[in-house]
């Protein structure tokens, strides 16, 4: 992953977060407050905008940059526990080329710090359950050679089977676990973001 990547991957989340705004809403209005599409596309947009005008020494730094935009643009659950992750995971690229072991290391550090601030396990209906097996994904596929667009594509692939896989679960953590029995039978809708995040990675590195 080089500098423009990254900055290719930052403007891909935004632009899958304007297409998929109002699905993302829809869904947190099934088992929370409705705002998860305003959340993600008002962060985004900010995002897309502070790394277009930034001229960055490193591909953490396009991350860094991100992570902090979302922290301080978003109100919601998702701003400060996606911000700080990819804070995290920039802090652990600060060469202006990483190899896929190094991006899978820095994903791992975002999951750790999801987990961490949001105190969430796998199978409690959390934006965990499609980046965990995302993450364990990308590693052993960048662990046994494979390239960035390869990993990538495992790791998106593995999103999107965690997103689905969310819909019979109850949710444990967030403003969902309120609904109690009344969560089961919805997509989580932060998991439906981490999903397009990881996407957006496997197109941008193809
Ligand atoms: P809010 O719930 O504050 O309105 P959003 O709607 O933007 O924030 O984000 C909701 C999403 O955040 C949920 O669908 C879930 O995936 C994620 N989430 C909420 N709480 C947690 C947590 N403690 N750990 C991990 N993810 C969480
Ligand atoms: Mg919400
Ligand atoms: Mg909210």
């Amino acid at each position: 992953m080089d500098i423009e990547l990254a900055r290719t991957w930052v403007r891909g989340i935004g632009a899958a977060v304007e297409r998929e705004r109002e699905r993302l809403g829809e869904l947190d209005a099934a088992v929370g407050d409705g705002d998860h599409g305003t959340n993600m596309h008002r962060g985004f947009d900010a995002a897309v905008a502070a790394v277009a005008a930034m001229d960055p020494d490193s591909v953490g730094a396009v991350l860094t940059t991100t992570g902090t935009t979302l922290v301080s643009k978003v109100g919601g659950a998702s701003g400060p526990l996606y911000g700080t992750a990819l804070r995290a995971a920039g802090k652990k690229l600060d060469a202006e080329r990483a190899e896929p072991a190094e991006v899978g290391a820095a994903l791992t550090a975002a999951l750790e710090e999801v987990r961490r601030l949001g105190g969430a396990q796998p199978g409690d209906k959390t934006m965990v359950d499609a980046l965990a097996p995302a993450v364990d994904a990308f590693v052993r596929a960048a662990d046994s050679g494979g390239r960035l667009g390869a990993a990538a594509r495992a790791a998106a692939d593995a999103a999107e089977e965690g997103m689905r896989a969310t819909e019979p679960m109850q949710a444990r953590k967030g403003r969902a676990s309120y609904l109690g029995e009344r969560s089961i039978g919805h997509v989580d809708p932060g998991a439906v973001s981490t999903a397009l995040m990881m996407r957006a990675l496997a197109d941008a590195a193809a």
